[in-house]
């Protein structure tokens, strides 16, 4: 009990103490964070070679439960909030210090050791186990390290809105698998009994929930900033680096901030590949273009802030009403389009449907939201985005000048038929 409660302490405090640190990497640099990584990493190796505690389940370490484990997460913090090329140099600097360590002690063992005043003499076997410990731990951890960064990428596809899931699926599924690979060292070079491979185990669990608890949390309260800019650099960590930011960029190129929309450099491309598409065809094509009505006295009375939470929130309306198959474009300020590979007859009544969708997401709020849809189709009088585009946007005017909240189309039922029937016939 107390030893848990300790346990749990020591963990809060190497979290909290770290995070503090890598916080504070603008103001104070990053060398910091890493050096007291690397300093933990040392008293860590010591730990797990000599010191155990007894819990309920089995034999722990706080070298192991607390301090291996809470690096893993710092390095794992490290790649998310930073980049690869980052999270590499405190992996290859622990690896090669350790390489380092042992050289010097093989050096340091030739010595004729003077006896202390009270007779005491060093340990030097102690460190020489230590030292091999320290490299397999080492080395391990370098495994440890791109297993951890591969499975949160890999992840990402399933649990990308789920972080805490992400990140303790990764620590728990790494922790695992160093748990086997650190115990077996241990075994043979200490002797360790396999109580201490289970002991170890439950606490790394134990460890895994409450880091990754505390790195959510830290993340969602103290690091909600954008994305540092990525470095160049050339290994395994830099790739996955580059692809994840590389995707992120691709889904926002062409994206209108505000709302998320593709914007109006979008709009000319695709809706010129989309005409280019259905021409030689006659396969139907629409374009809505939808405004909203007196949108200037909603930014006039409430502000500019709460009309951009209007434009937001219906551009999540027409998202929805266009469903996946139609794409909707930001085109102005408040005006919006959407390309629907439909005939004439269906658009309108998409437009219609996305009337009265956004006059009921206003519902009881404290004015009245309701907005003005031209349409047009590709026909024979109407074959660039130019002429449709013009058409849709005629109609558009037709529509606020006759009193707004209405959708204007091709001029009579006897016209749209005659459309639909020219799209049918080719
Ligand atoms: P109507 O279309 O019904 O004729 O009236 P309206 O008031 O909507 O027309 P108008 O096109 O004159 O005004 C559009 C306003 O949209 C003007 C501009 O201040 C506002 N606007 C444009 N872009 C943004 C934006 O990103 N955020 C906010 N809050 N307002 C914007
Ligand atoms: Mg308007
Ligand atoms: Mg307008």
């Amino acid at each position: 009990m107390l030893n848990g409660f300790l346990l749990l302490t020591e963990a809060v405090l190497y979290f909290g103490v770290m995070v503090t640190l890598f916080r504070l990497r603008h103001r104070i640099g990053l060398g910091v964070f890493v050096c007291a990584l690397g300093v933990m990493h040392f008293l860590e190796t010591y730990l797990a070679s000599v010191f155990y505690v007894a819990l309920p389940f089995g034999m722990v370490s706080p070298g192991s439960a607390v301090l291996f484990s809470g690096k893993l997460v710092m390095l794992l913090l490290l790649y998310i909030k930073e980049d690869a090329a980052t999270v590499r140099q405190p992996i290859y600097g622990l690896l090669l210090g350790n390489a380092l360590m042992i050289g010097l002690v093989l050096i340091l063992r030739l010595h004729a050791i003077s006896p202390l005043p009270d007779g005491k003499l060093p340990d030097i076997g102690f460190i020489d186990q230590m030292g091999w410990l320290m490299v397999w731990g080492t080395s391990l951890l370098f495994v440890d390290a791109i297993l951890i960064i591969l499975l949160y990428e890999k992840l990402g596809r399933y649990l990308r809105n789920a972080p805490f899931a992400r990140i303790l699926v990764c620590v728990a599924c790494v922790l695992t698998f160093d748990q086997a690979g650190f115990f077996t060292a241990l075994h043979f070079v200490a002797g360790a009994p396999i109580a201490v491979f289970f002991g170890g185990w439950f606490a790394k669990m134990g460890a895994a929930l409450v880091y990754s608890v505390m790195l959510v949390a830290y993340l969602k309260w103290f690091e909600a900033r954008p994305i540092a800019v990525p470095r160049g650099l050339s290994d395994i960590f830099d790739t996955l680096t580059y692809r994840e930011r590389y995707e992120a960029l691709v889904k926002h190129v062409g994206r209108d901030g505000l709302t998320g929309l593709l914007h109006r450099g979008s709009f000319e491309t695709d809706g010129e590949a989309a005409i280019a598409a259905s021409l030689p065809t006659a396969r139907p094509l629409s374009l809505l273009i939808v405004d909203v009505d007196h949108f200037k006295s909603i930014n006039d009375r409430f502000g500019h802030a709460e009309g951009d939470k209007v434009l937001k929130s219906i551009a999540a309306v027409l998202t929805e009403a266009a469903g996946a198959e139609h794409k909707v474009f930001r085109i102005g300020g408040e005006e919006f389009a959407i390309l629907c590979a439909q005939p004439h007859a269906v658009a309108r009544l998409l437009g219609e449907s996305i009337r009265h969708a956004v006059k009921a997401s206003a519902g009881t709020s404290k004015f009245d939201l309701t907005v003005s849809v031209g349409i047009s189709s590709l026909s024979e009088t109407t074959r660039c985005l130019a002429d449709v585009f013009a058409l849709a946007d005629q109609r558009l005017y037709k529509a606020k000048a006759t009193g707004r909240d209405r959708v204007v189309g091709g001029l009579g039922d006897a016209q749209v038929e005659s459309l639909d029937a020219w799209t049918r016939s080719a």
